[in-house]
């Protein structure tokens, strides 16, 4: 595989789509209707996919899957790339009507940040490269690895960053030289449809389908003989449900599921240099991303003091319906999720745990909004501190001893992220090499970057996307001997 070395310009502003024609584009008016979360009005109507609908996708894209890899690498890049242009062109459209039907707001690490990551996402997944590696050569050997496209992918994704994690599953498929099968979150169609569309100005017929629908579309995509691999992001029971149903055919699997991520302050921390950063790592996208700052283990030393610098924080930031350009807050994307947060702030409230701030929604008011929420004095046996919120509620457990920190971070069944802050780095990643987690960051949580490798451990699922190691993970390795 080689680095790009040219772009192929493409004329996008002739074909730029507005909001309402790439809208129109993808709505079906005998639909199912799609639901702004924070009005609840409807944002567009999707045709939902039957199982019968994926086994017609994945005919054409098998039929297609040969042709697209015999191009040269080259040629995918190229494609990918004017991809990567034709969402930049249409960008605001895109982030528009993410905005409306995740919730998401426009500014903050929201809507417009999420559709410029896919561009990014493209570009930077065209220039990884992937050379065939030598692995023995002397005398009587020389044998090579290679990888090859594994065929036919089936994409499952969630609800949160529905644009960002379909381009995270399909950017290395396609460049690889694999056909795919899109399934969007039956909650959030419009965005991924959209998205799709975009995309599809650019490629050859046939190379990417989207089917929305509900879980018994990912469940035949998962069960599929004419599927290869399948990607997925979700939780942990449809992980499980997915592995159980690939057995039959052995599918390659890469399995992004559910985290509870732990963050530990040491006691030499300065709270107020770190507080903005321990605030989006646990309420970017209010909360709604796997890998978020979801329970955090402050020293006794420092804890008053980063409860009121955090406290300080969450109050001011605004948030609201996603289209006013003022919030970097939003609404849960829908109500089953904004339930689980209620439930589990209640029942820290009713064991005793104090309510910093947030923990008061407003019954009356349209949209499942949520506060932005801090619970300490709270006990890690508290379910809020257990399950995965998923939104925005963070607690706060305070340590004495960092063994202790670093068994509370520990003992759960997942791990997905980390974190560890404090002044002295080395200390730092001494406590970060004790984490049973797949990423561990040091004074910052969540962020992700295309060339560095990103997975879970545990129940947190296996695989890695992003860099060299997303792009085997959508091959088959083949060795030449001789
Ligand atoms: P979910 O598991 O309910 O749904 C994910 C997708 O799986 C949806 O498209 C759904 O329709 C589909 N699905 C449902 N049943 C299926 C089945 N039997 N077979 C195949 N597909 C099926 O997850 P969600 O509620 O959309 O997302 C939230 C969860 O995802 C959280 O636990 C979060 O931590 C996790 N998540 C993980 C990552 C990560 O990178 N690790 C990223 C985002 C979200």
């Amino acid at each position: 595989m080689t680095t790009p070395t040219v772009t192929t310009p493409v004329d996008t502003a002739s074909e730029t789509p507005t909001y309402d024609s790439l809208l129109a584009s993808i709505t079906d008016a005998d639909g199912r209707e799609i639901l702004d979360p924070a009005t609840g009005e409807v944002v567009g109507r999707v045709a939902f996919g039957s199982p019968e609908d994926v086994d017609r996708a994945v005919e054409r894209v098998r039929a297609a899957q040969p042709a697209w890899a015999a191009r040269p690498d080259s040629e995918r890049i190229d494609l990918l790339l004017r991809a990567a242009d034709a969402i930049e062109a249409a960008a605001e459209s895109l982030a528009e009507l993410l905005s409306r039907e995740q919730g998401k707001p426009l500014n903050g690490p929201n809507a417009r940040f999420e559709v410029g990551a896919c561009a990014a996402w493209l570009r930077a997944t065209a220039a990884t490269p992937l050379p065939v590696e030598t692995v023995v050569d002397d005398e009587e050997t020389h044998a090579e690895l290679h990888y090859r496209p594994v065929g036919v992918v089936g994409a499952i994704g969630p609800w949160n960053w529905p644009m960002m994690i379909t381009i995270w599953q399909i950017a290395p498929a396609l460049r690889m030289g694999n056909t795919v099968v899109v399934k969007p979150s039956e909650y959030t169609p419009l965005s991924v449809l959209a998205l799709v569309e975009v995309i599809n100005g650019v490629l050859p017929d046939d190379v990417l389908v989207a089917v929305p629908g509900e879980g018994e579309v990912g469940a035949r995509l998962s069960s599929h003989a004419g599927v290869d691999k399948v990607m997925f992001t979700g939780s942990t029971r449809t992980g499980q449900a997915i592995i159980r149903s690939s057995a039959d055919t052995v599918k390659r699997l890469t399995l992004e599921l559910g985290g509870n991520d732990a963050g530990i302050v040491l006691p030499d921390v300065d709270p107020k240099a770190i507080v903005e950063g321990l605030f989006w790592g646990a309420f970017i996208n209010t909360g709604q991303t796997c890998a978020a700052l979801k329970r955090l283990y402050v020293h006794t030393d420092v804890y008053d003091d980063v409860c009121a610098a955090l406290a300080e924080v969450a109050q001011a930031m605004p948030m609201g319906r996603g289209l006013d350009e003022q919030n970097v807050l939003g609404p849960l994307q829908n109500e089953a999720q904004y339930d689980i947060v209620a439930r589990l702030v209640d029942a820290a409230r009713e064991s005793g745990a104090k309510i910093l701030v947030g923990g008061n929604p407003d019954p009356e008011a349209p949209g499942y909004f949520y506060p932005a929420t801090l619970v300490a004095d709270v006990d890690d046996e508290n379910p809020l501190v257990a399950e995965e919120q998923f939104g925005p509620a963070l607690p706060i457990v305070r340590y004495t001893d960092v063994d202790d920190a670093v068994a509370m971070a520990n003992r759960l069944d997942v791990g997905l992220g980390a974190s560890v802050w404090s002044a002295d780095r080395d200390a730092a990643r001494a406590v970060a090499a004790r984490l049973e987690a797949g990423t561990v960051w040091i004074n910052s949580h969540g962020g992700v970057h295309p060339m560095i490798p990103f997975g879970g451990v545990k129940k947190s699922g296996y695989g890695l996307e992003f860099g060299a190691e997303g792009l085997k993970a959508v091959a088959v390795p083949q060795v030449i001997n001789g």
